[in-house]
C-alpha cells in the first residue's frame, strides 16, 4: 500500500469517518477511493469499496491500523485516537467490564449507548475555527458526539443537534451498512448531509444527496430557558471533564469513590430505572422545562412499549425504557436527575433516595430489576445502594 501524496492533520477528537470525509474532500476524490488506498476496504478487496464497516469506527485491528496510518501519513497513536474503543477506558457502556462482549467488534452491536448509525453534532463546531483548512473542509466530526451522554456543546453553550435541518434524517446516517453514506459521491463537503431521498416509484433509485449544510445555524429549534440551560451546562461540564483523557481517575458514586468507567455504567443503569419507574423521580427535575421534557419522553416510551405487551414469544417490553433518549434535551434532563441520585456522599442517603425507584422497579419489572443490578452492569457501591433484603433501618433523629 503506497502512501497518499498528501494528508491532513487530525483535528482534536475527530472521528475516523470525519477524517476520511475531510481527506477525500482535500484530495478531490471520493471517500471510497480513500478507503481503498488506505486499506479500509472490507476484506481487503482490490475493487472500489461500497461501504465502510460500522465496526471500523470503533476498533481497527493492528494490521488495518498500521496500513491506514502509513498510507495517511499518520502515527499509529493518532489513528487510535480517532476510534471509539479507547473511550471505553472512561465510559462504562463501552467498557468490557460493564458491557461483556466476545470480541471488540461486537461491542457496538445492539449497544444503544454508543451512536454508530448516526451522530449528534454542533453546527458552530462543524463550521470550523476560521483557519483556511477548516474553512475549506469543516471542523471535526467529534468522537464525543457519538456518546449519547453528550447532549450539549460546552464550548458554544448550546444543545447539540441530531437531525438534518434539510431532510430531517439523523445526521451522518449510515446507508446500506456503511458508516459513510454515498461513499462514491465526490461532490459533497464533509459538512453536508449525505442522506439521499428516494425517487418516487417506478425507478425507486436513490436521488441526489440532500446536501444541506449541517453547519447552518439559522434553523435552530427553540433553546430552553436560562435556568434550564445553566443546569444542563453544569451536568455536561462535569461529564465532559470525567471523560477527558487525563481527567480524574475516580469519582463519587452513591457515597464511595469508583473508577470513572464505573460511574458512567451507574448513570446508564439509573437512567433506565428513572424511565421505567417514572414519575417516581420527577420531584428531582431541576426546572419545569426539564420535567416537561421527561413527561413527553416517558409518554413516547410507553407508546412504544404498549404493542410489545401483546406480542407472542420473547418479549422485550423493557427495551423502550432502557435506551438513551435521542432528543438532546430529554437526555440532559434525565442525566440531571441520575447525576443527583448518584451524587450523595453517604450510602444510607443514596439508599433512601433510590428506594422508591428500586421498589417500584421490583414490583413492575422483576426481570429488569435483576438485570440492571447485576455485577457486570453497575459499580459495587451502587449495587449496595439498590440491594434487596437490606434490613430496614429506622432513622429517628437522623436529621436529614
Ligand atoms: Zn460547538
Ligand atoms: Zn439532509
Amino acid at each position: 500500500m503506497r502512501s497518499l501524496p498528501r494528508s491532513l492533520d487530525p483535528l482534536p477528537d475527530e472521528t475516523l469517518t470525519g477524517f476520511v470525509l475531510r481527506l477525500a474532500h482535500r484530495l478531490g476524490t471520493t471517500p471510497a477511493e480513500i478507503l481503498l488506498r488506505t486499506g479500509l476496504a472490507p476484506g481487503g478487496s482490490p475493487s472500489l469499496p461500497t461501504r465502510l464497516p460500522l465496526s471500523f469506527q470503533y476498533h481497527l485491528d493492528d494490521a488495518h491500523l498500521t496500513v491506514f496510518a502509513r498510507a495517511a501519513l499518520l502515527m499509529p497513536a493518532e489513528v487510535a485516537d480517532m476510534l471509539l474503543a479507547p473511550l471505553g477506558q472512561r465510559y462504562g457502556p463501552l467498557n468490557p467490564a460493564f458491557t461483556p462482549r466476545n470480541t471488540p467488534a461486537r461491542m457496538i452491536y445492539d449497544n444503544p449507548w454508543v451512536l454508530t448509525r448516526s451522530t449528534r453534532y454542533c453546527p458552530p463546531c462543524l463550521t470550523g475555527n476560521g483557519t483556511p483548512i477548516q474553512d475549506r473542509h469543516g471542523g471535526p466530526w467529534q468522537r464525543l458526539w457519538r456518546l449519547p451522554m453528550i447532549f450539549l456543546c460546552v464550548r458554544h453553550r448550546r444543545l447539540l443537534a441530531h437531525q438534518c435541518p434539510g431532510c430531517g434524517v439523523l445526521a451522518q446516517s449510515t446507508h446500506a451498512g456503511s458508516a459513510i453514506a454515498r461513499p462514491t459521491d465526490e461532490t459533497l463537503n464533509p459538512r453536508q448531509c449525505r442522506s439521499a431521498k428516494m425517487r418516487p416509484a417506478p425507478t425507486g433509485k436513490p436521488a441526489r444527496a440532500c446536501g444541506a449544510d449541517l453547519a447552518r445555524q439559522d434553523a435552530l429549534p427553540g433553546e430552553p430557558d436560562t435556568a434550564t440551560m445553566n443546569v444542563l451546562l453544569r451536568v455536561q461540564w462535569r461529564l465532559v471533564e470525567l471523560l477527558a483523557a487525563g481527567g480524574p481517575e475516580t469519582t463519587m458514586s452513591t457515597g464511595a469513590w469508583v473508577p470513572v468507567a464505573h460511574y458512567f455504567a451507574d448513570l446508564r443503569a439509573v437512567v433506565a430505572m428513572i424511565f421505567r419507574t417514572w414519575p417516581e423521580a420527577r420531584p428531582y427535575a431541576s426546572t419545569p422545562a426539564l420535567a416537561a421534557a421527561l413527561d413527553a419522553e416517558y409518554a413516547s416510551r410507553t407508546a412504544q412499549a404498549q404493542p410489545l405487551l401483546n406480542t407472542v414469544g420473547k418479549k422485550k417490553t423493557s427495551k423502550p425504557y432502557t435506551v438513551p433518549p435521542q432528543d438532546p434535551l430529554a437526555m440532559g434532563a434525565v442525566l440531571d436527575i441520575a447525576y443527583q441520585l448518584l451524587a450523595t456522599t453517604e450510602l444510607d442517603e443514596a439508599r433512601e433516595f433510590l428506594a422508591p425507584l428500586v421498589q417500584r422497579l421490583r414490583e413492575d419489572d422483576r426481570a429488569l430489576s435483576i438485570y440492571l443490578r447485576r455485577p457486570a452492569w453497575i459499580s459495587t457501591p451502587l449495587r449496595a445502594a439498590v440491594a434487596d433484603n437490606v434490613p430496614s433501618r429506622a432513622h429517628p433523629g437522623h436529621g436529614r
